[in-house]
């Protein structure tokens, strides 16, 4: 049992909220939601312990499409970052303030960007392009995510100020259209770029939270130099061009591990 130590961890920590979320609130939808997640990342972590080639994937797809379809479409919710400003703004802690929460600003400080390689449901399409491993070096356009973090804000914001009446509908065809828009800017990037995560390493938004978050992530992948050998396959099939081998927090491209463990299952002696 001790190998299974990461996800019963992780259950407990997602039941935790689901069950404080439930009493708190006095809404069984939260005992669901959460519990229904939590379960999901940590079959992942659980199939990759047992080497499921596609444990990752499994658990993107369980958890990304409950969001984008349950939440998104049926419950009308909007999970993008202009739903976010939009609860804080009118003061609500509904369900895309406590996502925000728990996934992309508290819950990185634990998990890091676990988020993005099990659970995003725009990434879940991207992984499925030709481009797993970046094709060309990487580009240092990534301050266009603060051009994209503070249109939503700006957008949100001019609603309220202009007293613009139904919000909530605009805000679910803001939900629908910025997918759209985002599915069609990321497909294009990564055939552009031949780079699957180019739309995450320079267009998302959500990054503005994660990345600073993420530095201070208590799962973090460590190298054990006494087993490296330099090989650098670790960097080679990094999706992310992490450098994996250096164990500080200010590692090279540190804030953008997704947490897939590509370099783990691929690394020829054990060290990661
Ligand atoms: S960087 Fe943005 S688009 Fe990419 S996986 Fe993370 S949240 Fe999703
Ligand atoms: S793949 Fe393993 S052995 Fe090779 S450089 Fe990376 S950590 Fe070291
Ligand atoms: S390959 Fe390793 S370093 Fe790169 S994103 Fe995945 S887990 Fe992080």
């Amino acid at each position: 049992m001790k190998k299974y130590w990461k996800p019963i961890l992780m259950w407990i920590i997602f039941e935790s909220v689901a069950i404080t979320l439930w009493l708190t609130k006095g809404n069984l939808f939260y005992l669901l939601n959460f519990s229904y997640i939590g379960l999901s990342i940590s079959l992942g972590l659980f199939l990759f312990i047992r080497k499921y080639k596609h444990a990752r994937r499994v658990v993107q797809l369980l958890v990304g499409s409950y969001m984008l379809v349950y939440l998104g479409l049926i419950c009308r919710e909007n999970m993008q970052i202009e739903g976010f400003w939009y609860y804080l703004f009118t003061g609500v802690f509904e369900a895309a303030t406590i996502h925000y929460a728990v996934a992309k600003i508290f819950g990185p400080l634990v998990f890091g960007r676990g988020w993005c390689g099990y659970a995003c449901w725009t990434a879940m399409v991207l992984d499925f392009l030709p481009y797993k491993v970046p094709q060309e070096p990487r580009r240092k356009i990534g301050w266009i995510r603060y051009i994209t973090f503070s249109a939503s804000l700006i957008f949100v914001a001019a609603l309220f100020l202009a007293k613009v009446g139904n919000i909530e509908r605009i805000m679910f065809w803001a939900f629908i259209v910025g997918n759209v828009a985002y599915y069609v800017t990321g497909i294009a990037l990564a055939f552009a770029l031949k780079d699957n995560r180019a739309f995450c390493k320079y267009i998302c938004p959500i990054t503005v939270f994660l990345k600073p978050m993420s530095y201070f992530s208590l799962f973090r992948v460590k190298c054990d130099t006494s087993k490296c050998i330099s090989c650098g396959k670790c960097k080679r099939v990094c999706p992310m061009d992490v450098d994996v081998t250096d164990n500080s927090r200010k590692r090279a491209n540190g804030t953008e591990c997704i947490l897939c463990m590509e370099c783990v299952r691929n690394c020829p002696k054990n060290a990661l």
